[in-house]
């Protein structure tokens, strides 16, 4: 007896040494159980959360999210794995004077238990604080959809959207509108002011053009001295608007610090029609009324649509 005794307190003081908390949940949300987590840069003290309701101590949207997985977990019969974030402001009663700052992310591990806890089916939820990854995968994930010279969208960014949008299109019809710009006569600049003053030229149009866009508009460096409009949700007579709104106030600014210098573009609209089968059909589009836009004497912007 004081053997078994002995190996269930050796037992306890390893569990208790977990640096990640073990949380048991039951079926109706209840915390049965909090192992371990006592590492305070990581995690809060959550002691106090033992026989409470997630209701009890968690926003109603949060708390309704928790027990849905705690659901889900128990149908499934198996472990699953999800990600969340939650500060220690989120919950009720939390020691915040200890424990991280501001939004931590988990990875929560959440297994059914295979013997009821108080006749509920319950589940073990194991919150590992996963914060630095997940900041990592944000900054990697805009570093490879991000320009860097110019801080627009990159060009496979602008691929992706305009994917998305026609998957859009295809359900709901729509309107969504495509506009290619190309600098007039870049070459030229870079020839009478040199490389690196076409370089500052470049991140000039693009900021301006950020700047003055909707929110849900993505503004795209396609290439070279190239950029792509995408305009979600815009009509052609609205779209036609942007468009010559921004090719005015381009010719109108002042893009090159210390030399009094005029840049223009030319510009190409396209509308996505029941017709398109793939984004390039429409890039098609866009670039042809790019094209005759140049023709046309540039500094204009022609609509395919
Ligand atoms: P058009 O009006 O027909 O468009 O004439 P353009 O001179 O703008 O067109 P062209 O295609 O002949 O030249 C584009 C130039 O853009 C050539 C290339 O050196 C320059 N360019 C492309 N990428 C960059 C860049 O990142 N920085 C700088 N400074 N120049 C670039
Ligand atoms: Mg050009
Ligand atoms: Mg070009």
């Amino acid at each position: 007896m004081t053997a078994v005794t002995d190996h269930l307190d050796i037992l306890l003081d390893m569990l208790s040494a977990l640096p990640d908390p073990v949380f048991v949940l039951t079926e109706s949300g209840r915390y049965a159980a909090l192992i371990g987590g006592q590492d305070r840069q990581h995690y809060h003290d959550g002691a106090h959360l033992v026989d409470f309701s997630l209701y009890d101590v968690l926003p109603k949207a949060k708390a309704d999210w928790f027990l849905e997985q705690i659901k889900i977990t128990l149908v499934q019969n198996q472990l699953r794995i999800v990600e969340y974030g939650l500060a220690g402001t989120d919950v009720n009663g939390l020691d915040t004077q200890q424990g991280p700052e501001g939004e931590i992310w988990f990875e929560g591990r959440i297994q059914p238990l295979s013997a009821p806890i108080k006749n509920e089916r319950a589940v073990v939820w194991v919150a590992c604080n996963i914060t630095r990854r997940h900041q990592l995968e944000a900054k990697l994930q805009l570093l490879s959809e991000t320009d860097e010279l110019t801080g627009a969208y990159n060009r496979r960014k602008l691929l992706d959207a305009l994917t998305l949008s026609l998957m859009h299109f295809r359900e709901r019809q729509t309107p969504t509108a495509v506009v290619l710009m190309d600098i007039d006569y870049f070459k030229s600049i870079n020839d009478r002011f040199g490389h690196v003053a076409g370089d500052e030229v470049l991140r000039g149009i693009a900021h301006h053009a950020m700047a003055h866009l909707r929110e849900g508009d993505l503004f795209a460096r396609f290439g070279g001295e190239e950029f792509a409009l995408l305009l979600p949700n815009t009509s052609l007579v609205a779209a036609e608007l942007i468009t010559e709104r921004l090719r005015l106030s381009i010719a109108a600014g002042d893009f090159l610090s210390g030399a009094n210098l005029t840049v223009t573009v030319s510009m190409g609209l396209s509308l996505i029609q029941p017709q398109d089968q793939s984004i390039e059909s429409i890039l098609h589009r866009a670039d042809d009324a790019l094209y005759k836009a140049k023709r046309n004497g540039r500094n204009c912007f022609i609509s395919a649509s």
